[in-house]
Formats: structure tokens, C-alpha cells, sequence
């Protein structure tokens, strides 16, 4: 396939393997696994979600969200300053804001914990190589 302007490389998030997306595209489906991909940033609002949060994008948990939750996928980063119950990898910056509140293992490049976040629980594995590691 001809590279274009108009398309940009995602990681997928079930297969790790970049992929080219239309720029303006919302979803996707990955070249390599078939799959259907989220690209949108995700944002939660408030209390109740409970579905999965995977994307291309960022994830974001707002203060007076709550998401519990299997785990978290994002392939830009996860901004919490709400409540999150999930286990987290993420191939961008984690940060953890002062009002946070977080239970889960989590998986990422970086990591920033802002003073009064309280993380009740989970293993950490944070460094560059962490993200592209795959759990077995
Ligand atoms: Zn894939």
C-alpha cells in the first residue's frame, strides 16, 4: 500500500503491531489481526461505567468518575483523577492526579503521582520497555 499523508501508524492494542489508520478516522480494524480498534481518546464523565476502556488514544477518568473496570488500554496515555479498578497498560505517561483513586496493576512507560493520590493496591511495573512487554 502507497503511504499517504492522509493516513497515520497506530499501534493496535491486541496485536502490538503498528498499523495505518486513516487521519481522521474514529475507528479502525488492524492489518495484522483483524481486529476493530477504538483511535477517539476515551473520557469518563461520572460513576457507572463499566465497560471496556481500550484505545489508540488517551484514557481519561474525570474527579467525580468512577470506572471499575477489567483493564485499561491506551496507546497514548491514562490521565486519572477519578476512581479506576482496572489493571492499566499503557503505552503512553500514566498520571495519577491528587484526587485519584486507583486499585490495579499497571503497566506503563512512565509514571506521575501527584501528592494525595491514593493507590490502594497493585503491581507496578514502570519503564520504557514495560508496555511492550507481553504478560504470560
Ligand atoms: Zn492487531
Amino acid at each position: 500500500m502507497r503511504p499517504s499523508f492522509n493516513e497515520r501508524d497506530v499501534i493496535c492494542y491486541h496485536c502490538g503491531v503498528p498499523t495505518p489508520v486513516a487521519a481522521a478516522a474514529r475507528t479502525a480494524s488492524c492489518t495484522h489481526c483483524y481486529k476493530g480498534i477504538v483511535l477517539d481518546d476515551l473520557r469518563v464523565r461520572d460513576a457507572g461505567w463499566n465497560g471496556r476502556l481500550s484505545t489508540c488514544g488517551k484514557v481519561t477518568i474525570d474527579k467525580r468518575a468512577r470506572a471499575i473496570t477489567r483493564q485499561v488500554v491506551a496507546g497514548q496515555g491514562v490521565e486519572v483523577t477519578g476512581t479506576l479498578e482496572a489493571n492499566i497498560e499503557s503505552h503512553g505517561p500514566v498520571v495519577v492526579g491528587e484526587t485519584a483513586h486507583l486499585k490495579g496493576d499497571c503497566r506503563a512507560p512512565t509514571l506521575v503521582v501527584r501528592e494525595g493520590a491514593v493507590i490502594e493496591s497493585g503491581y507496578y511495573c514502570i519503564g520504557p520497555a514495560q508496555a511492550d512487554k507481553n504478560p504470560s
